[in-house]
Formats: C-alpha cells, sequence, structure tokens
C-alpha cells in the first residue's frame, strides 16, 4: 500500500465539522431531538413541530420560549456556541437537556438552517439563515414570542450520509418516537404534531398518567394507569405503571428517564421487571414509565454524544428503591382489586362498568383462549379468616392417588376447624363443579368465579412450606446422585440449605443426602431431591425457588379429577391466601361477570 501512502494534514474546518455534525445529526429524528430539547430548555410551553417527506425535506419547530436575541442569533450556530454552561464546573450540574452548544453548528453543517427569533422585550423578530457554510445577518421579520427554527434539505451538502436514510415513512416514525419520548417526560407541555401539512398528535397539558394514557390512543385508559412515588438519598422517583393484567410480550413499554431524559439502562428495567415478577406469568412485560429525577451531581451524561447513557454514582441504591415501592403497589393492589369488600363498592357505584375488570395485552395479540375478557383474578378476600399457619392436608389426599399419610392428623392444627368433610362453617360460596379437568366453578355471592385448581394447590403448598421450616430429621435419608456440575451447585448452596432447615451432606463424590427436611415438606419426600437439584444453582433466591419447584410438583396437576370434598377444601384454603397469584405470577381467579355471560348470550 505504499504508493497509496499520503501525507498527515489536518483536515480543513468545514471537513472537520461535517464529521462531527455525522455524530449529531444522523437522521431527521436527531434534528427533531434537538430541536425539541432546545425549545424545552428555554421554557417553551407550547411545541409544534412540522415535518415534511418525513423529515428529509423539512423539519420545522415552533415554540413560544424566551427567544434569542438578534445580537445572540449569528453566535448561536457557532460549534461550541452555548447560553447553558460557561465553565468546566458547570458540568457537573447541569439541569438543562442541551449543554454542549453543538447541535445548531452540526445542523448548519449538513441542512439549510433558518432561525427566526423574538424575545419577549422586542417588537420585531429576527431571522437568520445559514446554507453551504454562509450566514446572512439577521434580518427584521413577523413573528410571535418565541422561536422558529426550519431545518431545510437534511444532507443535500452530504450526499454520502443522504444515502443511510430510510425511506420517508421509517422516518417519519423515527421522528413521531422522538416526539413521543419528549412527550412522555413533559406531560405539562402542549405539543403538536403535523405530517406532510396534516395534524397527525395533539397532546395537552395532562399529568403523568393522562399523558401517557393519550400516547396509548385509548387503549389503556388513565384510570388504568397509577402514580407511584418513592424516593432515597438525592434523588425522587416517580412511577407510571398499569396492574399486572396489562402485559405486552416485549420490553417495549419499560421506559426509564432520568431528569426527563430517556435512557437506555438495562439494571432500570430488569429492575422493573424484577419488581413485577411475583405478579406476572413468563413470557409478559409489564408497562412502566420510571421517571427518577437525581441530584444533576449524581448523574454525568457527558458520555454519550446523544445523552442514552448516563454515569451513575447510586445505581444500586436508587433500583432497590425503584423494585421496593413497586412491589409495595403490587402487593396493595392485588388485594384492594380483589377484596371482595372493593368489589361490592364498586358493584353499587357502577352496575354495569366492567371496562375495569377487562385485561389488556397491549399491541401483543390475545392467547388467552376466549378468557381475556373476563380476566379479573378475584382475590376474594375474608377478613375474618387468620391465614392457618397449619394448613390441613392438601386436596391431593382426598383424590386418594397419593401417599395415605397425608390424611393424618397434624399436630398444630386448629380443634375447631373440621376439613375435608364440606365448607367451613362460615363458608359463603358453593361449590358448581370441575370443568376442564383443571377449573373449580365457584358462585360465591351470586358471582361466578373460576378457580385454576393447579395454581391454587401451588400456592396453598408454597404457603405452607414458607410457614413449617423446623427442621425434622428423616428416618430414611433421601439419596442424591449428582453430576459435577450439580455437586458444585450443591457445594455452593449448603449453608443456605441449612437456613432453610434442610441438611444436606456430602457422603462421598457424587453422592449426597438429604438428612433432614422443613416440617411442611416431609410428605414430597420423592420430589424433594428433584427440587433440591433444581434450585440449587439459584443460590440469590434458593428458598422462593426450592418452595416453587416442590409446589410445582406436588400440586394437583391439570387433569387430576378432584373429589367434591377435596375440591371444596381448597377453594377454602384458597380463600384464606394471602397471596391471590401462583409462585410463578398466574392469577388463581379468574371472574366472569353477569354482564360478561349477558354479553355473549346476546342479552345486552
Ligand atoms: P446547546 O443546546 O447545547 O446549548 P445548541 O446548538 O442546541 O446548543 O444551541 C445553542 C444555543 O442557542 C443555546 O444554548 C441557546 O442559547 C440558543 N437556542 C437554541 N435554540 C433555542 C430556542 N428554541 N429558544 C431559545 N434559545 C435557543
Ligand atoms: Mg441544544
Amino acid at each position: 500500500m505504499a504508493s497509496t501512502q499520503r501525507r498527515v494534514q489536518v483536515l480543513a474546518p468545514e471537513v472537520a465539522r461535517k464529521i462531527a455534525a455525522g455524530e449529531v445529526i444522523e437522521r431527521p429524528a436527531s434534528v427533531v431531538r434537538e430541536l425539541l430539547d432546545n425549545a424545552i430548555d428555554a421554557g417553551a410551553a407550547s411545541l409544534e413541530l412540522q415535518i415534511t417527506n418525513g423529515g428529509i425535506d423539512s423539519v420545522r419547530l415552533v415554540d413560544d420560549g424566551w427567544g434569542i436575541s438578534p445580537e445572540d442569533l449569528p453566535t448561536c450556530i457557532l460549534p461550541h456556541a452555548t447560553s447553558k454552561i460557561s465553565s468546566a464546573e458547570d458540568l457537573e450540574h447541569v439541569a438543562s437537556l442541551g449543554f454542549r452548544g453543538e447541535a445548531l453548528a452540526s445542523i448548519a453543517a449538513v441542512a439549510r438552517l433558518e432561525i427566526t427569533s423574538r424575545t419577549p422585550e422586542n417588537d420585531t423578530a429576527y431571522r437568520l439563515t445559514v446554507e453551504a457554510g454562509k450566514t446572512k445577518q439577521p434580518q427584521p421579520a413577523a413573528a410571535q414570542p418565541g422561536t422558529t427554527v426550519v431545518v431545510n434539505s437534511l444532507f443535500y451538502c452530504v450526499p454520502a450520509r443522504k444515502k443511510f436514510l430510510k425511506n420517508p415513512r421509517a422516518e417519519s416514525a423515527a421522528v413521531r418516537a422522538t416526539l413521543t419520548e419528549r412527550a412522555t417526560a413533559f406531560p405539562e407541555l402542549q405539543f403538536r404534531f403535523f405530517v406532510d401539512g396534516s395534524l397527525r398528535a395533539f397532546y395537552p397539558p395532562a399529568s403523568a398518567s393522562e399523558r401517557i394514557a393519550t400516547l396509548f390512543g385509548g387503549a389503556l385508559p388513565a384510570n388504568q394507569l397509577h402514580e407511584i412515588r418513592g424516593s432515597g438519598p438525592g434523588f425522587e422517583i416517580t412511577t407510571v405503571l398499569a396492574g399486572p393484567e396489562h402485559y405486552r410480550r416485549d420490553r417495549k413499554q419499560i421506559q426509564v428517564f432520568v431528569n426527563r431524559r430517556r435512557i437506555a439502562e438495562f439494571a432500570f428495567v430488569q429492575a422493573v421487571e424484577h419488581a413485577f415478577a411475583p405478579f406476572m406469568p413468563g413470557g409478559r412485560f409489564p408497562i412502566a414509565c420510571v421517571f427518577i429525577e437525581c441530584e444533576p451531581e449524581l448523574v454525568d451524561f457527558n458520555v454519550h454524544p446523544a445523552k442514552k447513557e448516563v454515569r451513575f454514582r447510586t445505581k444500586a441504591e436508587i433500583r432497590r428503591r425503584l423494585v421496593e415501592i413497586i412491589r409495595e403497589f403490587l402487593h396493595a393492589y392485588d388485594l384492594s382489586r380483589h377484596d371482595l369488600r372493593a368489589v361490592r363498592r364498586a358493584e353499587l357505584a357502577t352496575s354495569a362498568d366492567d371496562s375495569e375488570a377487562s385485561s389488556t395485552n397491549l399491541f401483543a395479540g390475545d392467547d388467552e383462549q376466549g378468557l381475556s375478557a373476563g380476566e379479573r383474578v378475584a382475590l376474594i378476600h375474608r377478613s375474618r379468616a387468620p391465614i392457618v399457619p397449619d394448613i390441613p392436608p392438601s386436596p391431593a389426599a382426598a383424590t386418594g392417588h397419593r401417599r395415605a399419610q397425608a390424611s393424618e392428623t397434624h399436630p398444630g392444627r386448629p380443634g375447631s376447624e373440621t376439613y375435608g368433610a364440606g365448607p367451613p362453617a362460615d363458608a359463603e360460596f358453593r361449590y358448581l363443579g370441575q370443568v376442564y379437568g383443571v377449573f373449580l366453578l365457584v358462585e360465591y355471592r351470586g358471582r361466578l368465579f373460576v378457580l385454576d385448581q393447579h395454581a391454587a394447590h401451588e400456592r396453598v403448598l408454597y404457603e405452607r412450606y414458607r410457614a413449617h421450616r423446623h427442621r425434622q430429621q428423616l428416618l430414611v435419608p433421601i439419596e442424591i446422585e449428582a453430576d459435577e456440575t450439580q455437586e458444585r451447585h450443591l457445594s455452593a448452596s449448603q449453608a443456605a440449605w441449612a437456613e432453610l432447615g434442610l441438611t444436606l451432606t456430602q457422603m462421598a463424590p457424587g453422592r449426597w443426602r438429604i438428612e433432614a427436611v422443613p416440617a411442611a415438606c416431609r410428605d414430597e419426600e420423592q420430589l424433594l431431591s428433584e427440587a433440591v437439584l433444581e434450585a440449587a444453582p439459584h443460590t440469590e433466591s434458593l428458598s422462593d425457588r426450592f418452595y416453587t419447584e416442590l409446589a410445582c410438583k406436588a400440586a394437583v396437576r391439570d387433569g387430576d379429577p378432584l373429589e367434591p370434598e377435596a375440591a371444596v377444601q381448597l377453594i377454602s384454603e384458597a380463600l384464606r391466601l394471602p397471596q391471590q397469584r401462583c409462585p410463578h405470577g398466574r392469577p388463581l381467579w379468574i371472574e366472569i361477570s353477569r354482564e360478561e355471560l349477558y354479553r355473549r348470550a346476546q342479552r345486552l
């Protein structure tokens, strides 16, 4: 390659500018991002965005902010010209969206730029135009106070870049996505959006949840969105979320904003997922916008040209708090939503409004097999009934297909209650029968509920295991054979097992023994070794995994016939549960409302 080797030389300023501009301005959506940020930084209350041909031909933003004085107009388009910071120390506490002083200069380098601006104290506006690197001095013009920026013919002077643009529809969609991000973060501002002359979106000033509901375009009404708050040292979190009955099949609606900027920080997205996990079956993802307000000193946005990345000083702390406030909310939500008293109150208030009960699978295709409309989990919560710590034998015992010893009386069982022989004295439900081999039909105060027998039994067992951790020595220890990987996991988790009440001893390489187990798990002898092996790799959530695995294996299965007494017993136990979801997060109860039946029978 020696023949093509050239001398090293410094690039001409206009070439350097075009290269630098490429980092900031990639496509029309980047122009829109920068213009929206500038208008917001200028204190605008109302922003009107117009694009033609996907923004490739023109982007125009009209704002009513504080404007740019005629003296500043020629300066604001120069590289590194900004009014937002003046020293390196200022970088430590930037409160504005912009601060690099690069956007207008970059746009001017790759497109035709026209800025018309009027400050409140001026009667006239002034217009500045830049084309092909030439700036015309500001000329008087007629305009309202505020600023209008027009960017025409993007990349007209950089054909190589222009080639990489997508078709106008795709560019227009990217512009809209950018607008949506800002509209989500700034609900108090008004946005209007025109595409090729026609109005496509109008967002009047609103609260955070109202704005998000508007952005969902009716798919998720504002009364289905909940605003929850929490704080910690130097930060505040507001989360707008929908209950677990609303979900998507991807993570697109888990959005995180820090100081009003959308960031791509997977740790926080994961935190939201983690918080929802006990309330949502796998494969579903929640709908939640997280707004974190941080003292500017705690974050550094100066890492990514488009400010999509951010460095945090207190990431772990924010993460922890985020999980906490979402969990707290979801627990209360599950209870209130399904507390029969609440159901009854709602019934009195609105006799026929079924909208609150419906489940929404947002834009993700419905797979609920006909139950989607009424997938209301009924947590029928009888305030009177305490959670009986020593719950009676599992309904499986009554089906007779499992070990007989399960029907023995258990020590500590409350003597006054009778189990297995019919509903307890205070029962208010009527068991109607089992359908499809897995659902139990229950009439409760004139309402029809469907209980998932496997899910319900899983949760009943899970709670039972958890409540009885005292160690019980096994007469005949359970042998476990472990391969190399399993053995590693068993060794690593040994101490954690001991804490759970399970004594695990290594006999020889590859041979382990369970010598003692938590009392409540005693009956599940044959299932224990499998559950131990499956839970062992998950050291962080060992007990949860173990109880979940064991409950899942021990619970009645789909297709198991249930004797009526066993069914009745399972129903009354399920009614007493504190958590009306199975350990995997699926709801136990589904209510089929009178309205729904009437509607389906076309009686309405
Ligand atoms: P930055 O936003 O990083 O400061 P820009 O190149 O985007 O850099 O803008 C340069 C300067 O122009 C801003 O600091 C601001 O003073 C001024 N400016 C740009 N747009 C507007 C606007 N819409 N209203 C008022 N001032 C603006
Ligand atoms: Mg800017």
